[in-house]
Protein backbone atom coordinates (compact mmCIF):
# COMPACT_ATOMS: atom_id res chain seq x y z
CA UNK A 1 0.00 0.00 0.00
CA UNK A 2 1.50 2.90 -0.79
CA UNK A 3 1.85 5.94 1.74
CA UNK A 4 -0.55 8.25 -0.24
CA UNK A 5 -3.23 5.48 0.57
CA UNK A 6 -2.48 5.46 3.94
CA UNK A 7 -2.60 8.75 4.34
CA UNK A 8 -6.04 8.73 2.40
CA UNK A 9 -6.99 6.33 4.92
CA UNK A 10 -6.27 7.73 7.95
CA UNK A 11 -7.52 11.45 7.09
CA UNK A 12 -11.19 9.64 5.92
CA UNK A 13 -11.10 7.82 9.80
CA UNK A 14 -10.20 11.02 11.42
CA UNK A 15 -12.92 12.34 9.33
CA UNK A 16 -15.22 9.61 9.87
CA UNK A 17 -14.72 9.43 14.07
CA UNK A 18 -15.33 13.14 13.76
CA UNK A 19 -18.61 12.65 12.09
CA UNK A 20 -19.92 9.72 14.57
CA UNK A 21 -18.72 12.04 17.46
CA UNK A 22 -20.89 14.91 16.46
CA UNK A 23 -23.58 12.36 16.23
CA UNK A 24 -23.40 10.48 19.44
CA UNK A 25 -23.05 14.39 21.01
CA UNK A 26 -26.29 15.74 19.41
CA UNK A 27 -27.82 12.61 20.23
CA UNK A 28 -26.93 12.97 24.10
CA UNK A 29 -27.88 16.66 24.08
CA UNK A 30 -31.04 17.29 22.14
CA UNK A 31 -33.04 19.71 24.09
CA UNK A 32 -36.46 18.59 25.26
CA UNK A 33 -39.05 19.99 23.39
CA UNK A 34 -41.76 21.51 25.74
CA UNK A 35 -45.29 21.15 23.94
CA UNK A 36 -48.12 22.31 26.09
CA UNK A 37 -50.97 19.68 26.55
CA UNK A 38 -53.46 22.14 24.29
CA UNK A 39 -50.63 20.98 21.28
CA UNK A 40 -51.18 17.60 21.78
CA UNK A 41 -52.33 15.61 18.79
CA UNK A 42 -54.17 13.08 18.66
CA UNK A 43 -53.26 11.39 15.76
CA UNK A 44 -50.55 8.87 17.19
CA UNK A 45 -48.60 6.79 14.83
CA UNK A 46 -44.94 8.07 14.47
CA UNK A 47 -44.66 11.29 13.76
CA UNK A 48 -48.01 12.37 14.23
CA UNK A 49 -49.03 13.04 17.99
CA UNK A 50 -45.30 12.49 18.49
CA UNK A 51 -43.95 16.11 19.64
CA UNK A 52 -39.78 14.63 20.19
CA UNK A 53 -38.41 12.10 22.14
CA UNK A 54 -36.26 10.59 25.02
CA UNK A 55 -33.11 8.84 25.22
CA UNK A 56 -32.16 6.31 27.80
CA UNK A 57 -30.24 8.41 30.75
CA UNK A 58 -32.37 11.72 30.68
CA UNK A 59 -32.24 13.47 34.08
CA UNK A 60 -35.73 14.18 35.81
CA UNK A 61 -36.13 17.55 37.37
CA UNK A 62 -36.65 18.11 40.84
CA UNK A 63 -40.33 18.68 40.78
CA UNK A 64 -41.38 16.62 38.06
CA UNK A 65 -43.11 13.23 37.70
CA UNK A 66 -42.25 11.11 34.44
CA UNK A 67 -44.42 8.41 33.29
CA UNK A 68 -43.11 6.09 30.50
CA UNK A 69 -45.65 3.20 29.02
CA UNK A 70 -43.61 0.34 28.50
CA UNK A 71 -46.66 -1.73 27.90
CA UNK A 72 -50.02 -0.88 26.69
CA UNK A 73 -51.59 -4.53 25.22
CA UNK A 74 -54.32 -6.49 25.89
CA UNK A 75 -53.38 -9.86 26.20
CA UNK A 76 -52.16 -10.82 23.13
CA UNK A 77 -48.23 -11.50 22.92
CA UNK A 78 -46.99 -10.09 19.77
CA UNK A 79 -43.50 -8.47 18.59
CA UNK A 80 -45.13 -4.23 18.31
CA UNK A 81 -47.18 -3.98 21.63
CA UNK A 82 -45.70 -5.51 25.00
CA UNK A 83 -48.33 -6.31 28.14
CA UNK A 84 -49.29 -3.74 30.69
CA UNK A 85 -46.39 -1.89 31.95
CA UNK A 86 -46.43 1.67 33.53
CA UNK A 87 -42.94 3.00 35.07
CA UNK A 88 -43.55 6.19 37.24
CA UNK A 89 -40.60 8.15 38.26
CA UNK A 90 -40.45 10.76 40.54
CA UNK A 91 -38.04 14.29 40.84
CA UNK A 92 -37.07 12.76 44.31
CA UNK A 93 -35.08 9.56 42.90
CA UNK A 94 -38.12 7.50 43.58
CA UNK A 95 -39.62 4.94 41.39
CA UNK A 96 -42.26 2.64 40.91
CA UNK A 97 -43.48 -0.25 38.50
CA UNK A 98 -47.16 -0.65 38.08
CA UNK A 99 -47.75 -3.90 36.76
CA UNK A 100 -45.37 -5.72 34.79
CA UNK A 101 -46.77 -7.81 31.59
CA UNK A 102 -45.05 -10.13 29.21
CA UNK A 103 -42.18 -8.72 27.09
CA UNK A 104 -42.47 -5.37 28.75
CA UNK A 105 -38.95 -5.80 30.55
CA UNK A 106 -37.33 -5.73 27.51
CA UNK A 107 -38.82 -2.25 26.79
CA UNK A 108 -37.30 -1.08 30.47
CA UNK A 109 -33.90 -2.37 29.33
CA UNK A 110 -34.34 -0.39 26.19
CA UNK A 111 -33.97 2.85 28.60
CA UNK A 112 -31.15 1.82 30.38
CA UNK A 113 -33.57 1.42 33.95
CA UNK A 114 -31.55 -0.23 36.49
CA UNK A 115 -33.36 -3.55 38.24
CA UNK A 116 -32.26 -1.36 40.87
CA UNK A 117 -35.02 1.33 39.93
CA UNK A 118 -37.62 -1.92 39.74
CA UNK A 119 -37.48 -2.81 43.05
CA UNK A 120 -41.20 -1.19 43.72
CA UNK A 121 -43.61 -3.50 41.79
CA UNK A 122 -47.50 -2.63 42.02
CA UNK A 123 -49.80 -5.45 40.19
CA UNK A 124 -53.28 -4.33 39.36
CA UNK A 125 -54.52 -7.40 39.13
CA UNK A 126 -53.02 -11.12 38.38
CA UNK A 127 -54.03 -11.88 34.55
CA UNK A 128 -51.10 -12.45 33.00
CA UNK A 129 -51.05 -9.77 30.83
CA UNK A 130 -50.31 -7.74 33.95
CA UNK A 131 -47.83 -9.97 36.00
CA UNK A 132 -46.25 -12.87 33.24
CA UNK A 133 -42.60 -10.45 33.04
CA UNK A 134 -42.51 -11.06 36.86
CA UNK A 135 -41.05 -14.39 36.93
CA UNK A 136 -37.69 -13.15 34.59
CA UNK A 137 -36.97 -9.51 36.42
CA UNK A 138 -37.39 -11.26 39.77
CA UNK A 139 -34.89 -14.24 38.58
CA UNK A 140 -32.52 -12.03 37.03
CA UNK A 141 -32.30 -8.88 38.93
CA UNK A 142 -29.51 -9.74 41.03
CA UNK A 143 -27.63 -10.62 37.72
CA UNK A 144 -27.91 -6.91 37.24
CA UNK A 145 -27.93 -4.54 40.33
CA UNK A 146 -31.09 -5.59 42.26
CA UNK A 147 -29.25 -6.62 45.62
CA UNK A 148 -32.22 -5.78 48.05
CA UNK A 149 -35.96 -7.71 48.67
CA UNK A 150 -38.03 -7.00 45.47
CA UNK A 151 -41.12 -5.12 47.41
CA UNK A 152 -44.86 -6.45 45.59
CA UNK A 153 -47.58 -5.05 46.05
CA UNK A 154 -51.11 -6.55 44.68
CA UNK A 155 -54.46 -7.30 45.50
CA UNK A 156 -55.44 -9.65 48.02
CA UNK A 157 -58.35 -11.81 46.51
CA UNK A 158 -62.54 -13.13 47.55
CA UNK A 159 -60.36 -16.48 49.29
CA UNK A 160 -56.31 -16.43 49.90
CA UNK A 161 -55.32 -18.57 47.08
CA UNK A 162 -56.71 -16.04 44.95
CA UNK A 163 -54.56 -13.14 45.88
CA UNK A 164 -51.08 -11.86 45.78
CA UNK A 165 -49.45 -13.89 48.15
CA UNK A 166 -50.32 -17.67 46.81
CA UNK A 167 -49.31 -16.36 43.81
CA UNK A 168 -45.90 -14.99 44.92
CA UNK A 169 -45.62 -18.41 46.59
CA UNK A 170 -46.49 -20.00 43.36
CA UNK A 171 -43.65 -17.71 41.65
CA UNK A 172 -40.98 -19.07 44.08
CA UNK A 173 -41.55 -22.74 43.65
CA UNK A 174 -41.70 -21.86 39.84
CA UNK A 175 -38.04 -19.87 39.70
CA UNK A 176 -36.67 -22.41 42.54
CA UNK A 177 -33.86 -24.20 40.34
CA UNK A 178 -32.79 -20.63 38.63
CA UNK A 179 -32.41 -19.00 42.31
CA UNK A 180 -30.56 -21.64 43.36
CA UNK A 181 -28.06 -22.02 40.53
CA UNK A 182 -27.66 -17.83 40.76
CA UNK A 183 -26.87 -18.52 44.37
CA UNK A 184 -24.60 -20.39 44.03
CA UNK A 185 -22.69 -18.34 41.75
CA UNK A 186 -23.55 -14.77 42.15
CA UNK A 187 -22.77 -12.41 45.01
CA UNK A 188 -24.31 -12.99 48.25
CA UNK A 189 -27.08 -10.34 48.44
CA UNK A 190 -30.68 -9.59 49.58
CA UNK A 191 -32.05 -9.58 45.77
CA UNK A 192 -33.66 -12.93 45.84
CA UNK A 193 -35.84 -12.23 49.28
CA UNK A 194 -39.27 -10.72 48.51
CA UNK A 195 -41.46 -8.68 50.62
CA UNK A 196 -45.61 -9.37 49.56
CA UNK A 197 -47.61 -6.63 50.62
CA UNK A 198 -51.28 -8.00 49.92
CA UNK A 199 -53.72 -5.42 49.73
CA UNK A 200 -57.63 -5.60 50.65
CA UNK A 201 -59.17 -5.22 47.53
CA UNK A 202 -62.09 -3.46 49.30
CA UNK A 203 -61.01 -0.87 50.12
CA UNK A 204 -61.82 2.62 48.90
CA UNK A 205 -59.60 3.81 48.68
CA UNK A 206 -56.76 1.84 50.85
CA UNK A 207 -53.20 2.96 51.37
CA UNK A 208 -50.75 0.75 49.77
CA UNK A 209 -47.55 3.07 50.01
CA UNK A 210 -46.79 6.18 52.11
CA UNK A 211 -43.01 7.26 52.35
CA UNK A 212 -40.99 9.60 51.56
CA UNK A 213 -43.66 12.28 50.70
CA UNK A 214 -45.15 9.81 48.09
CA UNK A 215 -48.60 8.35 48.46
CA UNK A 216 -50.12 5.18 46.48
CA UNK A 217 -53.72 4.58 47.13
CA UNK A 218 -55.93 1.65 45.43
CA UNK A 219 -59.49 1.29 45.07
CA UNK A 220 -61.31 -1.92 43.54
CA UNK A 221 -62.44 -2.60 40.00
CA UNK A 222 -64.81 -4.47 38.55
CA UNK A 223 -62.87 -7.12 36.17
CA UNK A 224 -63.96 -10.51 35.15
CA UNK A 225 -63.78 -11.33 39.05
CA UNK A 226 -63.18 -9.63 42.38
CA UNK A 227 -59.80 -8.90 42.89
CA UNK A 228 -58.74 -6.18 40.86
CA UNK A 229 -57.32 -2.89 42.00
CA UNK A 230 -56.17 0.63 40.73
CA UNK A 231 -53.86 2.73 41.83
CA UNK A 232 -53.40 6.66 42.30
CA UNK A 233 -50.36 7.68 42.97
CA UNK A 234 -49.77 11.84 44.96
CA UNK A 235 -46.48 13.10 44.97
CA UNK A 236 -45.42 17.31 45.27
CA UNK A 237 -49.11 18.05 44.41
CA UNK A 238 -49.05 16.14 41.36
CA UNK A 239 -50.89 12.80 40.99
CA UNK A 240 -51.18 9.83 38.50
CA UNK A 241 -54.02 7.10 38.19
CA UNK A 242 -52.76 3.65 36.89
CA UNK A 243 -55.64 1.87 35.58
CA UNK A 244 -56.47 -2.16 36.30
CA UNK A 245 -58.96 -3.65 33.80
CA UNK A 246 -62.64 -3.17 34.80
CA UNK A 247 -65.95 -2.17 33.64
CA UNK A 248 -66.45 1.59 34.38
CA UNK A 249 -67.43 2.06 38.08
CA UNK A 250 -68.24 4.96 39.94
CA UNK A 251 -65.33 4.08 41.80
CA UNK A 252 -63.38 5.39 38.50
CA UNK A 253 -65.45 8.84 39.27
CA UNK A 254 -64.58 9.50 42.61
CA UNK A 255 -60.87 8.45 43.03
CA UNK A 256 -60.40 9.94 39.31
CA UNK A 257 -60.79 13.44 40.46
CA UNK A 258 -58.07 16.08 40.60
CA UNK A 259 -55.46 14.25 39.26
CA UNK A 260 -53.35 14.97 36.50
CA UNK A 261 -53.17 11.67 34.56
CA UNK A 262 -55.73 9.28 34.16
CA UNK A 263 -54.58 6.13 32.53
CA UNK A 264 -57.63 3.93 31.45
CA UNK A 265 -58.40 0.73 29.66
CA UNK A 266 -60.92 0.35 26.75
CA UNK A 267 -62.21 -3.14 25.07
CA UNK A 268 -61.59 -3.19 21.79
CA UNK A 269 -64.29 -2.68 18.85
CA UNK A 270 -66.54 -6.22 19.01
CA UNK A 271 -66.54 -5.86 15.52
CA UNK A 272 -63.05 -5.77 14.70
CA UNK A 273 -62.44 -8.40 17.35
CA UNK A 274 -64.80 -10.56 16.31
CA UNK A 275 -63.69 -10.36 12.25
CA UNK A 276 -60.03 -11.38 13.71
CA UNK A 277 -61.26 -13.74 16.29
CA UNK A 278 -63.29 -15.62 13.68
CA UNK A 279 -66.15 -15.29 16.71
CA UNK A 280 -69.66 -14.03 16.48
CA UNK A 281 -69.82 -9.81 17.26
CA UNK A 282 -72.04 -10.84 20.16
CA UNK A 283 -70.04 -13.24 21.61
CA UNK A 284 -67.12 -10.30 21.19
CA UNK A 285 -69.51 -7.87 22.84
CA UNK A 286 -70.47 -10.32 25.85
CA UNK A 287 -66.44 -10.55 25.89
CA UNK A 288 -65.47 -6.88 25.96
CA UNK A 289 -69.24 -5.87 28.28
CA UNK A 290 -68.21 -8.54 30.85
CA UNK A 291 -64.80 -7.15 31.94
CA UNK A 292 -63.70 -4.00 30.09
CA UNK A 293 -64.75 -0.46 29.60
CA UNK A 294 -66.66 0.26 26.50
CA UNK A 295 -64.84 4.03 25.52
CA UNK A 296 -67.86 5.48 25.28
CA UNK A 297 -68.31 5.10 28.94
CA UNK A 298 -64.53 6.06 29.57
CA UNK A 299 -65.51 9.30 27.54
CA UNK A 300 -67.84 9.98 30.42
CA UNK A 301 -65.54 8.96 33.17
CA UNK A 302 -62.94 11.30 31.69
CA UNK A 303 -65.96 14.27 31.75
CA UNK A 304 -67.15 13.85 35.04
CA UNK A 305 -63.02 13.34 36.42
CA UNK A 306 -61.67 16.36 34.26
CA UNK A 307 -58.24 15.16 33.95
CA UNK A 308 -55.48 17.82 32.36
CA UNK A 309 -54.84 14.58 30.41
CA UNK A 310 -57.19 11.29 29.84
CA UNK A 311 -55.07 8.63 28.27
CA UNK A 312 -56.25 5.37 26.54
CA UNK A 313 -54.31 2.32 26.87
CA UNK A 314 -54.11 -1.46 27.46
CA UNK A 315 -56.24 -2.09 24.55
CA UNK A 316 -55.27 -3.84 20.77
CA UNK A 317 -53.50 -1.02 18.89
CA UNK A 318 -53.72 -1.70 15.37
CA UNK A 319 -54.58 1.02 12.35
CA UNK A 320 -58.20 0.45 12.28
CA UNK A 321 -58.55 -0.15 15.95
CA UNK A 322 -57.75 3.62 16.90
CA UNK A 323 -60.25 5.94 15.14
CA UNK A 324 -63.40 4.06 16.43
CA UNK A 325 -62.16 4.35 19.94
CA UNK A 326 -61.47 7.80 19.80
CA UNK A 327 -64.84 8.83 18.12
CA UNK A 328 -66.37 6.83 20.92
CA UNK A 329 -64.69 8.27 23.87
CA UNK A 330 -65.17 11.73 22.21
CA UNK A 331 -69.06 11.31 22.50
CA UNK A 332 -68.72 12.87 26.12
CA UNK A 333 -65.48 14.03 26.21
CA UNK A 334 -64.12 17.11 24.50
CA UNK A 335 -60.92 17.48 26.54
CA UNK A 336 -57.33 16.74 26.10
CA UNK A 337 -56.37 13.09 25.27
CA UNK A 338 -54.21 10.59 23.74
CA UNK A 339 -53.58 7.43 23.16
CA UNK A 340 -50.94 5.13 24.72
CA UNK A 341 -48.09 3.36 22.38
CA UNK A 342 -45.61 1.32 23.95
CA UNK A 343 -42.67 3.30 24.75
CA UNK A 344 -44.64 6.90 25.05
CA UNK A 345 -43.66 8.83 27.74
CA UNK A 346 -44.87 12.09 30.07
CA UNK A 347 -43.32 14.67 32.03
CA UNK A 348 -45.58 16.39 34.30
CA UNK A 349 -44.70 19.80 36.34
CA UNK A 350 -47.36 22.00 37.58
CA UNK A 351 -47.83 24.38 34.63
CA UNK A 352 -47.45 21.70 31.86
CA UNK A 353 -47.57 17.98 30.41
CA UNK A 354 -45.70 16.47 27.66
CA UNK A 355 -45.95 13.95 25.45
CA UNK A 356 -43.01 12.26 23.71
CA UNK A 357 -41.60 9.10 22.34
CA UNK A 358 -38.96 7.03 24.51
CA UNK A 359 -35.95 5.88 22.14
CA UNK A 360 -33.45 3.25 23.00
CA UNK A 361 -31.76 0.70 21.70
CA UNK A 362 -32.58 -2.47 20.43
CA UNK A 363 -30.10 -4.53 21.95
CA UNK A 364 -28.78 -3.22 25.12
CA UNK A 365 -26.67 -4.50 27.65
CA UNK A 366 -28.43 -4.51 31.44
CA UNK A 367 -27.55 -0.74 33.00
CA UNK A 368 -26.30 -1.21 36.55
CA UNK A 369 -25.61 1.73 39.10
CA UNK A 370 -25.21 -0.03 42.16
CA UNK A 371 -21.77 -1.24 43.00
CA UNK A 372 -21.87 -5.27 43.44
CA UNK A 373 -21.60 -6.35 46.86
CA UNK A 374 -17.84 -7.85 47.47
CA UNK A 375 -19.12 -10.98 48.79
CA UNK A 376 -19.10 -14.82 47.94
CA UNK A 377 -21.51 -16.80 46.81
CA UNK A 378 -24.39 -17.57 49.58
CA UNK A 379 -24.07 -21.39 48.63
CA UNK A 380 -21.59 -23.84 47.94
CA UNK A 381 -21.39 -24.59 44.29
CA UNK A 382 -19.99 -28.36 45.15
CA UNK A 383 -23.63 -29.20 46.76
CA UNK A 384 -25.63 -28.56 43.64
CA UNK A 385 -23.09 -30.22 40.82
CA UNK A 386 -21.05 -33.00 41.12
CA UNK A 387 -17.54 -34.15 40.97
CA UNK A 388 -18.60 -35.94 37.83
CA UNK A 389 -20.02 -33.07 35.98
CA UNK A 390 -16.76 -31.19 37.24
CA UNK A 391 -14.79 -33.75 35.37
CA UNK A 392 -16.67 -34.19 32.04
CA UNK A 393 -15.87 -30.30 31.06
CA UNK A 394 -13.23 -29.45 28.98
CA UNK A 395 -10.23 -27.62 30.45
CA UNK A 396 -7.74 -25.19 29.49
CA UNK A 397 -4.60 -26.86 28.56
CA UNK A 398 -2.60 -25.00 30.87
CA UNK A 399 -5.16 -26.37 33.66
CA UNK A 400 -5.17 -30.30 31.42
CA UNK A 401 -3.45 -33.34 32.45
CA UNK A 402 -1.53 -35.09 30.69
CA UNK A 403 -3.53 -36.41 27.48
CA UNK A 404 -6.81 -34.68 28.37
CA UNK A 405 -8.93 -33.34 25.77
CA UNK A 406 -8.04 -29.58 26.11
CA UNK A 407 -8.06 -25.89 24.45
ZN1 LIG B 1 -55.40 -6.98 30.96
ZN1 LIG C 1 -57.38 -8.63 33.13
Amino acid sequence: MGSNRIIFIAIGAIIGIGVAFAAVYNYQTQEMQQIPVSAISEEKYLPFGTTSFMYPGEPLPADEMRVTVFGTGWGFVRPGQADQSIFVELGNGDSFVFDLGESSEANYMAMHVPYSKMSNLFITHLHMDHMGGIPHMYAFGPVGDRFTPLEIYGPSGTSPDLGVKYAIDGMKQYTNWNVISFKAALPESDGFDINVHELDYTLNPGIAYDKNGVVIKHFPGAHSIDGAINYRLEWNGLCVVIPTDTNPTTWDVENGKNCDIIFHEVGPDPHIYAKNLNVSVEDAQLIVDSSHTNPKALGKIFSETQPRLGVITHTVENADTLMPIIDAVRVYYDGPLAFASDMMVFNINKDEITQRMAIGPDNPWVNTVVPTPQTGPELDIHDYKSQNTFDHVIPKCEDATDGQLCY
